[in-house]
């Protein structure tokens, strides 16, 4: 999508501000590129309207071109509706605290039943039980034995001839007299969104009160999920949603449209069958796999928020020429602040990431590239201009105006020597722009 849009757009002169018509061409791949995704088509619809109102009139930010920007406006309200960081699964109620699962058959229920009793088992300490209400299947019941027995997590002994809320009855019963602090009910699913599978999942809410109610989906829904997530949600009360096979190549846009229609969050994803494969979903992720391009937005994010480019190229010439001074050393150091520091800048750079071990290691944090710009800030012109002047009692004096010692203001000068020692050598393209810092 980005290169599409970036291609309609930068034949576009609209510089300044967007207009109309730039915005619609624009929507046009935004549509396009959405179905694709999988995004189902009433969610697309009122997705679009909202990022055209946003988008019509928006300032196009220096150094971005046109089509970027529309791709970041996309991009945040991809994020907004997707919903926030760091939903989790709620244990808070008085235990034992039951858990639901519902979805179609095959859309990962048993597997993801398993892949939570081992997290909360193993990570959060907590005493689980699981029990599977699918009677429909003979084979069922013993998957989530089997899985069971391979987590050494109990199960709900199996009792034939009992229909599914008299079993999750019976495990509630047990989860209580065996002090357990989670007991989570696997139900049975149908190949299709029928009213038995319905009237049995409201009986068995009704029945064991569960304090969640997931829906399990497979993230390869296409349109349907729209009308998978909101019958359940209608008939049943969802707390939230898991989205299975992340790991496949589906495109997200299941994610979208059920969060959409029912406003409830995704609160985990399953990236695999093993039962280790559970994560917190990340809506940026999601965003991007929609969007089908990583981090380019970010990227494009950061550099229009912070970089000044005609300033980068000033100082690049000036490295260049090698009077990298403590100026320019200390605009460096800001950029970098404003990159989302050093982590920020690795996570977007394959090359730095190597450095990661080295960086760390040189303790270098963001806190610190704030430390070392106040002490530039506390030095004179011709100080930052020649280093070499700097003796004992200019030192002291910086020292001080930057509420810091004398030892620091001689780490930033070694620093700062590395770098423009590096700076100059920087032709022979040997080591990457941060080693000089690495080693100060
Ligand atoms: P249920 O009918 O809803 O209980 O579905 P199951 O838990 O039995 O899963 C159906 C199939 O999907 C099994 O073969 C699982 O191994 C597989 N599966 C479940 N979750 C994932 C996932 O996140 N990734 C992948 N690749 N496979 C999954
Ligand atoms: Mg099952």
């Amino acid at each position: 999508l980005s290169e599409k849009l970036g291609g309609i757009l930068d034949r576009l002169t609209g510089r300044g501000s967007l207009s109309e018509a730039d915005v619609d061409a624009a929507m046009r791949e935004v549509r396009r590129a959405l179905l694709e995704a999988d995004v189902a088509l009433e969610v697309v619809r009122s997705f679009t309207e909202r990022v055209r109102e946003q988008a019509v009139g928006a300032t196009v930010v220096k150094s971005v071109t046109p089509g970027q920007m529309v791709v970041k406006i996309v991009h945040d309200e991809l994020i907004a509706t997707l919903g926030a960081d760091g939903q989790t699964i709620d244990l808070n109620a008085v235990p034992p605290v039951a858990i639901m699962m519902v979805g179609l058959q095959g859309s990962g229920k048993t597997t993801t039943t398993a892949k939570l009793a081992r997290r909360m088992t193993q990570r959060d300490k907590r005493k689980v039980l699981m029990a599977s209400l699918d009677i429909y299947r003979p084979a069922a019941m013993e998957q989530l034995a089997v899985l069971g027995r391979d987590l050494d997590i109990p199960t709900l002994p199996i009792v034939t001839g009992q229909k599914p809320a008299q079993i999750a009855k019976r495990a509630l019963e047990a989860g209580k007299l065996g002090g357990y602090d989670v007991v989570l009910l696997d139900t049975a699913g149908r190949t299709t969104l029928d009213e038995e599978m319905m009237s049995e999942a409201a009986e068995i809410k009704a029945t064991a009160n569960p304090h969640e109610v997931l829906l399990v989906a497979d993230s390869l829904t296409g349109q349907d999920a729209v009308n998978l997530a909101r019958s359940f949600d209608q008939r049943v009360g969802l707390t939230g949603i898991v989205l299975t096979r992340v790991d496949g190549d589906g495109r997200g846009g299941a994610a979208l449209s059920m969060r959409a229609v029912t406003g409830k969050p995704i609160k985990l994803i399953g990236t695999g069958e093993k039962t280790d494969a559970l994560e917190d979903f990340h809506p940026s992720r999601i965003a991007g796999r929609i969007l089908g391009m990583g981090d380019v937005v970010s990227l494009v994010e950061r550099a229009a928020a912070n970089i000044d480019a005609e300033k980068a190229a000033r100082t690049a010439e000036r490295m260049r020429k090698g009077q990298f001074d403590l100026n320019d050393m200390r605009e460096q150091l800001l950029q970098m602040a404003n990159m989302g520091g050093i982590s920020g800048l690795m996570g977007m750079m394959p090359g730095i990431a190597k450095m990661k071990n080295q960086i760390a290691a040189a303790g270098i944090d963001d806190k610190i590239l704030k430390r070392q710009v106040a002490i530039i800030d506390s030095m004179t012109r011709a100080e930052r201009k020649n280093p070499d002047i700097l003796k004992a009692s200019r030192k002291k004096r910086i020292a001080a105006g930057a509420g810091q010692n004398v030892e620091q203001v001689n780490k930033l000068l070694k620093m700062h020597r590395n770098m423009a020692d590096m700076m100059k050598a920087m032709g022979s393209g040997k080591r990457g722009p941060l080693a000089g810092i690495a080693q100060a």
